[in-house]
């Protein structure tokens, strides 16, 4: 069983063709997916479309992107009922984007905490969304240290690889663990190192497409090309990569 920890079939570029996707991912032997929210409509679609399609292993997280930050007060009120929904199993996508910079860094700060507090408050995992801001991230971080955290897209490099993994977080790794150039080199350093225990796989669907489709739309069902990459770099076989992944998504969202 493979498994994509971050798409967004809930996104303008998927959702019109929402089933042909989530039937080549069923033929790529991508058993769940776990849909991301990035606002409010799109963490409503996202528990809609987990509840509609469970026999598909569809899962939904909820949250506000720091891209998004800025049109939101507060945590949505509507969330604390979303989330009763069992097929919601994580909150985000939430963190610091500091590379765009679409909402001032203080808003991003004040969201990304108010997310971190709702995820203790309800005894839930979060998924991360931190882009050349990880020295301000981890400095968050280390108060709510005991948040089950996901870093999706892991960017922080060998870097902040040891302190990520002090605090018991997953390392999700996506299409650029598949393109050419410095940035991608240096994450496959990462993922020779990372222990098994940390690592997740996703794609981020429709975006961060694997070779050999970079330039198109990304789809779950392509999650494999990230999990054939990693088992090259590990020198392990796709079989026993799918094991580890599938038992740290299991730990990590509290699948049974
Ligand atoms: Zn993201
Ligand atoms: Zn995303």
């Amino acid at each position: 069983m493979l498994i994509d920890s971050h798409c967004h079939i809930n996104s303008d570029e998927l959702r019109p063709d929402a089933r042909a996707v989530i039937m080549r991912a069923m033929d790529a032997d991508v058993r769940r997916m776990v849909i991301v929210g990035c606002d409010y409509e799109d963490s409503c679609e996202a528990a809609a479309m987990a509840g509609d399609f469970p026999q598909y292993g569809l899962y939904a997280s909820v949250g506000i992107h720091p891209h998004e930050a800025r049109r939101y007060p507060d945590i949505p009120p509507e969330f604390s009922r979303i989330i009763q929904n069992k097929r919601v199993v994580a909150i985000g996508e939430t963190g610091l984007d500091y590379h765009y910079d679409h909402s001032p860094r203080d808003v991003q700060k004040r969201m990304f905490e108010l997310h971190l507090k709702f995820a203790e408050d309800n005894n839930m995992p979060v998924i991360l969304h931190i882009r050349d801001a990880m020295n301000d991230a981890m400095e968050i971080l280390t108060v709510h240290r005991g948040v089950k955290m996901l870093f999706h897209c892991y960017s922080g490099g060998l870097e902040y690889l040891n302190e990520v993994i002090g605090m018991g977080g997953m390392c999700a790794f996506g299409g650029a663990i598949t393109w050419d150039g410095k940035n991608s080199e240096e994450l496959r350093e990462v993922v020779r190192r990372i222990p098994a225990g940390n690592i997740l796989c996703e794609t981020d669907s429709p975006y961060m497409t694997p070779s050999p489709f970079r330039g198109k739309r990304n789809e779950p069902s392509y999650v494999r090309y990230v999990y054939e990459a990693i088992a090259h770099e590990r020198s392990i076989s796709l079989q026993e990569l799918a094991g580890i992944v599938e038992g740290n998504a299991r730990r990590f969202f509290g699948w049974e």
